[in-house]
């Protein structure tokens, strides 16, 4: 079976006074240990995090370089990532894609240097609003999926994060039923694409506006395997989204 996995998204917010009093509050939480949890901090507080949160919590960067070193300026690489004990790398997320104008190539040569690195990856895919309306949902998840597939050969240490763009900080969330339905999507292509063992065991979770109050109802649908979390993993309210599955 899929073990439950929750990644918190803190983005570009905080500082080290709210942050250690978030770290504070998560250590004290009681969670659920058939659950995964990882706490994605901005690079500058990668270290700060790992230092004070509790071995039960991984961190995760936001975001990486395709390469290890160089002339690369403003950029941080799995190798630093690791050097500083943090496991983790989310990558695909959405605002990397249409803030920052990252591709589906370039997204993908920092899967494949994440993973050779030894870096779990938490890979983010999901359509905007108008692609939704065209109905090209399907077609633009693919897309990005296999964009990403091509690059990994190890699928132990990848997570798919489905986060619909429109869904993202907006408060709304997509119903079970709307995930639920691209989830199965895209497990099926999973299995025909990559194999039938990668579909089985690949978590695939959801993200966009999950709070306390919904994310018990998405938690109980067959192919949704987790979150990734954005506004409400800054709060208490985080612990509520862990033990979800409680
Ligand atoms: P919100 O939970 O704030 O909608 O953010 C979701 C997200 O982008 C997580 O990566």
């Amino acid at each position: 079976r899929r073990k439950f996995f929750v990644g918190g998204n803190w983005k570009l917010n905080g500082d080290k006074k709210s942050l250690g009093e978030l770290i504070s509050t998560l250590n004290g939480g009681k969670i659920n240990d058939q659950t995964e949890v990882v706490c994605g901090a901005p690079s500058i507080y990668l270290d700060f995090a790992r230092q004070k949160l509790d071995a039960k919590y991984a961190v995760s960067a936001q975001n990486c370089y395709k390469v290890a070193k160089g002339a690369f300026t403003g950029e941080i690489s799995p190798a630093m990532i690791k050097d500083v004990g943090v496991t983790w790398v989310i990558l695909g997320h959405s605002e990397r894609r249409h803030v920052f104008g990252e591709s589906d190539e370039l997204i993908g040569q920092k899967v494949a240097h994440a993973l050779e690195e030894g870096i779990g990856v938490i890979a983010c895919i999901g359509e905007k609003l108008d692609e939704r309306e065209a109905g090209i949902t399907e077609k633009v998840v693919f897309e990005q999926t296999k964009a990403i597939a091509n690059n990994v050969k190890d699928w132990s240490k990848v997570v798919l994060a489905y986060e619909p763009v429109w869904a993202i900080g907006t408060g709304k969330t997509a119903t079970p039923q709307q995930a639920q339905e691209v989830h199965e999507k895209l497990r099926a292509w999973l299995k025909t694409n990559v194999s039938e063992d990668v579909a089985k065991s690949t978590r695939i979770i959801y993200g966009g506006s999950v709070t306390g109050g919904t994310c018990k109802e998405l938690a109980s649908q067959g192919d949704i395997d987790g979150f990734l979390v954005g506004g409400a993993s800054l709060k208490a309210e985080f612990i509520d989204i862990i033990n979800a599955k409680n």
